[in-house]
């Protein structure tokens, strides 16, 4: 017995299912329930909220997402050969795990989930960050979230609470502050997941502001902020160049002056010059 529920060790599972890790779906599993119960925890109180899980796997996070009392779990898994696997976890919590077969890049969670909606993901890093990218930048605020814990390579979850200066900053921070409060809330070696990856993780857990800290269109920012970073090493008035002429008489506006370095700039400008940039189009 795993100790956290009353289903087969995980190990059992994936050689049951023939769940062979697969390097092209990014999977390193967590076999141990007791961590993916920790990183369950880290999403705060389930009981009263639905949780969207994208990449379960075999279900260790499934698992201790369930066993921290979430109301309801949806897990979108791309891999079909996990169905058995999660299916049996959901005749172990009847009507409180609803498993999609898909891509989560496609399919739209909404539908199947009841606010307060709390994410929670242990996910290949291009798609966890294309997916940060997306839940971070829809048109209206609030979004459909409350919070996101999410999985990340420690590289990565570095980048999404840098500050101006560091040169771990860059969109996903800015993206990241703008409208949620991010910290990174746990590390892990290689060693907690199977088959170990090359790299250390760490979990972040990103709350969603009420409204954004500072006002700006969510698609100027991230176009603005593309560019400034695109060539860090550059002077913005050469960086932003490809988003038009005017560009020195914009940042000039939001106060940057134009021989700064995105690296330098603060959130606050960066938003700045995003509603000059809107202003003027
Ligand atoms: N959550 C499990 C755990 O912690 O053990 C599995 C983590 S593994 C790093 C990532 C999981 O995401 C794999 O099960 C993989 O099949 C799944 N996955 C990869 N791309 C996906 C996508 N686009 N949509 C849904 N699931 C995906």
């Amino acid at each position: 017995m795993s100790g956290i529920d009353d289903l087969p060790p995980l190990r059992d599972v994936i050689a049951r299912h023939g769940i062979a890790a697969k390097k092209s779906l990014g999977q390193n599993f967590l076999l141990d329930l007791n961590l993916t119960a920790k990183i369950a925890r880290q999403a705060g109180d389930l009981s009263a909220a639905d949780v969207l899980e994208v990449g379960p796997g075999p279900g260790g996070l499934t698992r201790g997402l369930l066993a921290e009392g979430a109301r309801k779990v949806l897990a979108i898994e791309k891999d079909p050969r996990c169905m058995e696997a999660l299916a049996e976890i959901a005749a172990a919590y009847p009507g409180q795990l609803e498993v999609i077969n898909g891509d989560a890049l496609e399919v739209n969670p909404q539908a199947h989930l009841t606010p307060p909606i709390k994410v929670a993901a242990n996910l290949p890093y291009n798609v966890g960050t294309e997916l940060l990218v997306r839940w971070l930048t829809p048109k209206d605020w609030p979004p459909f979230w409350e919070s996101l814990t999410l999985m990340f390579q420690r590289e990565v979850a570095q980048r999404i609470v840098a500050e101006p200066g560091n040169k771990a900053y860059g969109r996903l921070a800015i993206l990241s502050q703008w409208r949620a409060d991010p910290a990174i809330v746990m590390e892990l070696p290689p060693g907690a997941f199977s088959p170990p990856p090359k790299v250390n993780s760490a979990v972040v857990h990103l709350t969603a502001l009420p409204a954004p800290r500072f006002p700006a269109d969510p698609s100027v920012l991230n176009r603005v902020v593309a560019a400034g970073f695109n060539q860090r090493r550059k002077m913005l008035r050469a960086a932003l160049k490809p988003l038009g002429p005017d560009m020195e008489d914009h940042l000039r506006t939001a106060g940057i002056a134009p021989t700064e370095r995105a690296e330098q700039v603060s959130l606050e400008a960066f938003c700045a010059l995003a509603r000059s940039v809107a202003g003027a189009s």
